[in-house]
């Protein structure tokens, strides 16, 4: 019998088959375009309804970064456009959240002096948000990451990382809810991820 629901969530379990598409060279490199728009509304959220883990801020967060969609001309290497969306737990999106991205460069090294490889944006009226950036690179005991904390409107602030399925490996320990499915596209690769957030 078919359950009636308001959505028909996709389920974007892909981390098993996430962990063998790690390509590991020919990336292309990265052309920074300008600020992309938010993400289009055309596209379906994946969504499972299962939290978005948490993980640790690190050492390298920085209040006050500017409010901006690209990040991808201070990063320089392999050109990454992340889409996709904040939502409760029943995947309804959630409208003008907070998520605020920092990152290391292409190398692996963090600019704690100034801002770059740091901004923050809103979901926009669909819940979606897009982030041109760059895969970060790795740095000791750390693979690629991307740090993030993500808050609804008026709701607790989700601190966590995300990692990548292309980024030459995918390292033992990482969390397959925190995998970024990435494919090649144009100029680089790309990749979809909602965060799903707790009231
Ligand atoms: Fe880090």
């Amino acid at each position: 019998m078919m359950p009636s629901a308001l959505l028909s969530p996709v389920l974007a379990l892909a981390a098993a088959s996430s962990l063998m598409a790690c390509a590991g060279t020919g990336l292309p490199t990265a052309t920074p375009t300008p600020m992309t728009p938010a993400g289009s509304s055309a596209l379906a959220i994946e969504c499972d309804g299962v939290p978005t883990p948490p993980q640790t801020e690190g050492p390298y967060y920085k209040t006050g970064s500017p409010e901006r969609r690209s990040l991808a001309g201070e990063g320089g290497g392999t050109l990454l456009t992340i889409r996709g969306a904040v939502t409760d737990e029943a995947c309804n999106p959630i409208a003008g959240a907070w998520v605020d991205f920092w990152q290391t460069d292409a190398t692996g090294n963090y600019d704690n002096n100034g801002f770059g490889m740091r901004g923050h944006q809103y979901t926009d009226s669909s819940g979606r948000f897009s982030l041109e950036t760059v895969l970060p690179g790795r740095y000791p005991g750390r693979p690629p990451h991307i740090h993030v904390k993500v808050r609804a409107p008026g709701g607790p602030v989700l601190t966590t990382q995300l990692y990548f399925a292309d980024s030459g490996s995918v390292d033992a320990g990482v969390n397959p809810a925190l995998l970024v499915d990435t494919t090649p596209e144009a100029g680089g690769i790309g990749g979809n991820f909602t965060f799903v957030l707790r009231p």
